[in-house]
């Protein structure tokens, strides 16, 4: 097993997710199977409760892992399935060296961060790398080296980086930022040189250094880098901001990143399959992508882009294959029940809507208003998860005129609870329990539109949710004229609605972004756009 643990210093968004991603990419692309795996220094054990504003979308895999949403850039880079353990939290770690010391597993020893937490951590990337079976293991660290809270994880790595053999089987990548100051616009290289030198008192001597910043790294910085921080002038790597994350591993390779990483850990190979050149091609697509439609997406959550990145990735997968680019606006839920007219504008000036997940009250009027305007003048509409059960309520308050129909997640008193939770449910006191996360299997009837855009019968899709359609209003809701074209194997949960007499008005109770790759698009983001530009050249004719 080879590791390659990514670092950051300076400060924090600087990509270092992209670049690991990035990284891996071009061993993948060798023929090299590669994983990836975060580490979060935050007391919390997942990011299942963490509000979106905090760190953006809480991003689910196959195994009902709720995690950091750099799993979602591994998982679209690399075009793998990544599973819980490949998140280590400070809260996961403590957790388990308290349950091991109540239990007595410590026998009477002092417990202490330094073995026991730094050994819970080498212990946890040792395991989930081992049981992957892959040849390279991308460890990225969150957070910036010098803080409090990072220290357990730098002392761990550094441990294990000796163990498993240093140079040869792991080594450093460290990423920092290089700023342009003064009015003659000179790249600053000093924040990197204090940035290695922190990561150097911890004894972490990096091997390539990765240098954010807007244009590209000027030669002379480059070498004062090299000369400085010790690294050789061809691992001192410029990053410069990029029009696509996407287009990142094209920029390494061209600076022979994936090379010097393959010699460095003594790995074979070259890039030979055509892996490199789909994704290249990919890239070319979608950076080149002619036609524009505008997409309104109705959320809580709009200030933060990062709340909603899965869906914008998955935009920009349809995009490369549809020639054309989503441009996305945010528009606030609550702005719509207000009546606040630059957001109902946005609204209205769209080519296609989407209502995105979400929990809690707040927002779901204006969702609502959002759902029939695409109803009712037939724009092109999708809704995922809390979307699919706005398309539910909706639909049953003003095509079934049960006017007070709600989900009894925001009205418990609802005399029509069109979405509920299953009966078996109710009892459930614990709130954990009852959420339905991960994986699950998806049958959809044939002759549906849904059908047409998976091209089969039985899918997999992710879920994250609590709340189901109600089985008593299915009938009346069928004959009304929305269907739900895809259900779980045993008919009993609703996963897939669409509205018959409409040019795509779709709801799915899964995540279908979750699952979307460069390589597979999400089929009904792709109808969805694919529906938009017939719209935009409708409404031009
Ligand atoms: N709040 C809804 C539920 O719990 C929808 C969840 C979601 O959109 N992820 O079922």
């Amino acid at each position: 097993m080879k590791y390659i643990f990514v670092t950051g210093g300076v400060l924090s968004g600087l990509g270092k997710g992209i670049t690991a991603s990035s990284v891996g990419k071009l061993l993948k692309a060798r023929g090299l199977k590669v994983t990836a795996m975060k580490i979060d220094p935050y007391l919390n054990i997942d990011a299942g409760t963490m509000n979106p504003f905090e760190h953006g979308e809480v991003f689910v895999l196959d195994d009902g892992g709720e995690v950091d949403l750099d799993l979602g850039n591994y998982e679209r880079f690399l075009n793998i399935s990544l599973g819980w353990d490949h998140n280590i939290t400070t809260g996961k770690v403590y957790k388990s060296v308290i349950d091991k010391e109540r239990h007595g597993d410590y026998l009477g020893k002092t417990v202490q961060i330094i073995p026991h937490i730094t050994n819970e951590i080498k212990d946890r990337i040792i395991r989930m790398s081992e049981e992957s079976g892959a040849d390279v293991c991308i460890v990225e660290l969150g957070g910036t080296v010098g803080d409090i809270e990072s220290m357990p994880f730098l002392e761990a790595v550094r441990q294990l980086n000796m163990e498993v053999g240093a140079g040869e089987n792991s080594m450093f990548i460290h990423t920092t930022l290089v700023p342009v100051v003064g009015p003659v616009g000179e790249q600053k290289t000093k924040p990197t040189q204090h940035s290695v030198k922190q990561l150097m008192a911890i004894g972490i001597i990096p091997d390539m250094i990765v240098a954010r910043s807007n244009g590209p790294l000027e030669y002379k910085r480059r070498r004062k880098i090299s000369l400085f921080c010790n690294v050789p002038l061809e691992a001192v790597i410029s990053a410069p901001d990029a029009k696509s994350i996407y287009d990142v591993p094209r920029i390494l390779e061209e600076q022979g990143v994936g090379d010097y990483v393959i010699r460095k850990l003594g790995l074979e190979g070259a890039v030979g399959g055509p892996e490199m050149a789909e994704w290249y091609d990919f890239v070319e697509r979608l950076m080149k992508a002619e036609n524009e439609v505008k997409v309104a997406c109705v959320g809580k959550y709009t200030e933060l882009a990062d709340a909603y990145i899965s869906h914008i990735e998955a935009f920009h997968h349809v995009g490369a294959l549809l020639n054309a680019k989503a441009s996305v606006t945010f528009i606030e839920a609550e702005e719509l029940e207000e009546d606040n007219h630059s957001s109902w504008d946005i609204l209205k000036d769209a080519d296609a809507i989407l209502v995105p997940g979400g929990f809690g009250t707040r927002g779901i009027e204006g969702k609502i208003m959002a759902a029939r305007y695409a109803r009712e003048n037939k724009i092109p509409f999708l809704g995922v998860c809390l979307g699919f059960q706005i398309a539910t309520i909706e639909f049953t308050r003003n095509v079934l005129k049960l006017q007070s129909a709600n989900s009894s997640e925001f009205d418990p008193d609802t005399p029509h609870p069109v979405i509920d939770l299953l009966p078996e449910q109710k009892d459930i006191t614990d709130l954990g329990a009852t959420m339905r996360r991960g994986a699950y299997p998806v049958t959809i009837s044939e002759g549906s539109t849904a059908f047409e855009l998976y091209g089969k019968k039985n899918i997999s899709e992710r879920h994250r949710h609590r709340y189901e359609v109600n089985p008593d209003y299915i009938h009346m809701i069928e004959e009304a004229g929305l269907i739900y074209s895809g259900r779980s194997p045993d008919g009993r949960r609703m996963e897939i609605a669409e509205l018959r007499e409409h040019p795509y008005y779709m709801g799915s109770q899964f995540h279908p972004e979750f699952l979307s790759r460069p390589e597979r698009p999400s089929p009904l983001h792709y109808g969805l756009i694919k529906a938009a530009l017939e719209y935009k050249e409708r409404k031009t004719d």
